[in-house]
């Protein structure tokens, strides 16, 4: 009798790679599963894969045997030193054309690196962001691959197949070149921090700015979920917020205020820094969380830094929660718009082209960004796929212009009951800054001419550099 053969294979048998076997089985593919630790295998064919067409294998001989060609194998490990090693060990096994997939969360750069190396192999390569955890990985994630491109037409429709829905679309296209699909899930991750951040401040605003109870904000964050609102996140902080234990205690209340963090967030900053783009939002999230984190500090800091005394809020509290939702949503259009700012400059760069309509499409469904908001991004990028600014999309400048007044109003009102909202505040700020067509910039200039010599353009003649002797006679 013939050996069964499989369509992928799968190396990495913890969470992420169980769940994705189980939901490409669930679609018809036969999947190929193996792990370092072999005995994994048969616990895996033992217990969750029981009943199934998924088989395994012992060996990576054994594997690759079993595959049809192209061979396509998807890693899912930690990310580093282990995805270089998997390759090493695979590659003496395969012949040009084969598929690697890795769909950790690996570096962009570590990805760039490895398209070009196997692509001098004959072995294409790709790079895939996948998002929405255990959950999604099983029921449909939102996957955004990216790499050697001729790998596509031979991974498209088990993406397409086992990917998140959003009517009949899949939250799964290609993304681009080399590592983009890791850079665009890198920015995702980070976009992730600002939404969170900006649901903890407007947490923060109503829980000690207004002294609402928790059964109040989730029904608050229940009613913001019919609106522009819509997402994920909005709709876990609400379920989040009403959560009591068995003493009856608001669990969320019991938990330590101080946050951790993976990396990506970081990375997402760093880039920016790296790429000069102003993703201030990101960058006040990932801060938020380092602030959160120094709880020793804080807590003596707040038996000795004043705030503002004898301040309270005294007005009307309803009005105010529509003013605080009208601040966060409009404080996430910027988040976003900063996020695509950065994708924009890193696919200049590296003369990637990116789809930035159906990127938004990727993050619409299965993903913890997931909103009805990435639909309206998509309708922007759809309507003028070169918009370097979703501000100056229509659809979003009229609705920063529509929560304009509301956002000045929390950002002020936080600053007079010293409550921190560093991401409120910091949008705000990124959308006055961009909407001035003249900044103090030039002051700059002229002190770094004092002080160093750099030189400055006039307004009247650019292009020319101009020293002045400041100390001199003019
Ligand atoms: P994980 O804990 O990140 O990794 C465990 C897997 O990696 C196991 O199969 C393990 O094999 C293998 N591994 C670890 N070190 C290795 C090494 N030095 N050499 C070879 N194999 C090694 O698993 P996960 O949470 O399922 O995540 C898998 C990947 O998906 C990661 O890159 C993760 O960042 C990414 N991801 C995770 C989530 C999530 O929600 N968990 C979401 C999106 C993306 P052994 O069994 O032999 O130890």
């Amino acid at each position: 009798m013939s050996e069964k053969k499989a369509d992928i294979a799968l190396i990495g048998l913890a969470v992420m790679g169980q769940n994705i076997i189980l939901n490409m089985n669930d679609h018809g593919y036969t999947v190929c599963a193996y792990n370092r630790t072999t005995d994994k295998v048969e616990q895996f064919l033992a217990n969750e894969a029981k009943g199934t067409n998924v088989i395994g294998a012992k060996s990576i001989e054994e594997m690759v045997r079993v595959l049809k060609r192209p061979r396509r194998i998807m890693l899912l490990v930690k990310a580093g030193k282990p995805v270089d090693d998997f390759i090493d060990v695979l590659i003496p096994h395969l012949e040009k054309g084969d598929i690697i997939i890795d769909g950790g969360n690996s570096e962009y750069q570590d990805t760039n690196r490895r398209v070009k190396d196997l692509r001098a192999k004959g072995i294409l390569f790709v790079g895939s962001g996948v998002s929405g955890g255990e959950e999604g990985a099983r029921y449909g994630p939102s996957l955004m691959p990216g790499g050697n491109p001729d790998a596509w037409p031979h991974i498209k429709d088990i993406f397409q197949s086992i990917a998140a829905k959003v009517g009949p679309d899949p939250c799964c296209d290609w993304v681009g070149e080399d590592g983009s699909g890791h850079f665009v899930k890198m920015v995702h991750n980070g976009i992730e921090y600002g939404d969170m951040q900006l649901i903890c401040e407007a947490y923060h605003l109503m829980k000690d700015g207004l002294g609402l109870d928790n059964q109040e904000m989730s029904d608050i964050f229940t009613e913001w979920n019919k609106t522009e609102l819509d997402s994920f996140l909005i709709e876990i902080t609400s379920n989040i917020l009403k959560y009591k234990n068995q003493d009856g205690d608001y669990l969320v209340e019991l938990i330590r205020d101080s946050a951790g963090q993976k990396g990506t967030g970081k990375w997402t900053a760093i880039s920016a820094l790296d790429y000069g783009m102003p993703l201030t939002l990101i960058g006040e999230s990932v801060f938020a969380r380092c602030l959160s984190s120094l709880k020793t500090e804080r807590a003596v800091a707040s038996q000795q830094l004043p705030g503002p005394s004898g301040v309270k809020f005294d007005g009307d509290k309803k009005e105010f929660v529509e003013h605080i939702r009208k601040a966060l949503y409009a404080s996430k259009i910027i988040s976003y718009a900063q996020g695509f700012m950065l994708l924009n400059s890193a696919a200049d760069i590296h003369k990637w082209k990116l789809n930035y309509g159906g990127i938004a499409l990727m993050w619409r469904g299965g993903c913890i960004i997931r909103s009805a908001f990435l639909g309206n991004i998509k309708e922007a990028f759809d309507g003028n796929p070169e918009l370097n600014n979703l501000l100056l999309d229509p659809f979003f400048k009229n609705a920063i212009t529509d929560a304009q007044v509301s956002w000045r109003k929390v950002v002020t009102k936080a600053v007079d009951l010293g409550i921190p909202t560093p991401c409120f505040s910091t949008a705000l700020a990124f959308y006055d800054g961009i909407r001035l067509n003249r900044l103090p910039a030039n002051l700059i200039q002229a002190q770094r001419d004092y002080f160093g010599a750099h030189t400055y353009e006039l307004e009247s003649n650019p292009g020319v550099y101009v020293h002045t002797n400041w100390t001199g006679t003019g």
